[in-house]
């Protein structure tokens, strides 16, 4: 695992007519969770590790267009997602974040925060540095994740 220096704005705004989720295009070694209506995976681009993205499969772009049930059913996903990274890479502390600027399709940020990460969360949250892994060490950090959610 390397660590590389980034800017955030380099990134391409995703939308409903080039949506990954939408289209399917996540890779498996990535995905920790997912279920018919959900999907959850490894950031592409993580500033800290185990750094993951909780997704509705249908593209809604913010929280208003969810049903009840669906927002009870991701509530549930999350809590497990949450517990599983605590228990299996032991952040200090895990952050949720939405924003949808960059990828409009709605996804909650879940970001392990470790003792490292308290002092420059600006920068891990803004990701000017980024976690570099390779293939093989994805698969083991979402298998990681998986297995006790
Ligand atoms: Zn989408």
């Amino acid at each position: 695992m390397k660590i590389v220096e980034f800017d955030i704005k380099k990134l391409k705004k995703i939308t409903r007519e080039n949506c990954f989720i939408c289209q399917n295009k996540i890779n498996t070694e990535n995905i920790v969770f997912e279920n018919k209506n959900f999907i959850a995976f490894l950031d592409y681009y993580p500033s800290t590790l185990g750094y993951t993205l909780l997704a509705p499969k249908k593209h809604y772009e913010d929280i208003s267009e969810f049903s009840k049930k669906e927002f009870d059913e991701m509530q549930n996903i999350l809590f497990r997602i949450v517990k599983s990274i605590k228990k299996n890479l032991k952040p200090d502390r895990i952050y949720l974040l939405n924003t949808g600027e960059i990828v409009t399709h709605f996804h909650i940020h879940i970001i392990p925060i470790y003792y490292e990460t308290h002092t420059n969360f600006v920068d891990v949250l803004l990701r000017k540095r980024l976690l570099k892994l390779t293939k093989m060490e994805r698969k083991k950090l979402s298998l990681k994740i998986k297995k006790s959610i």
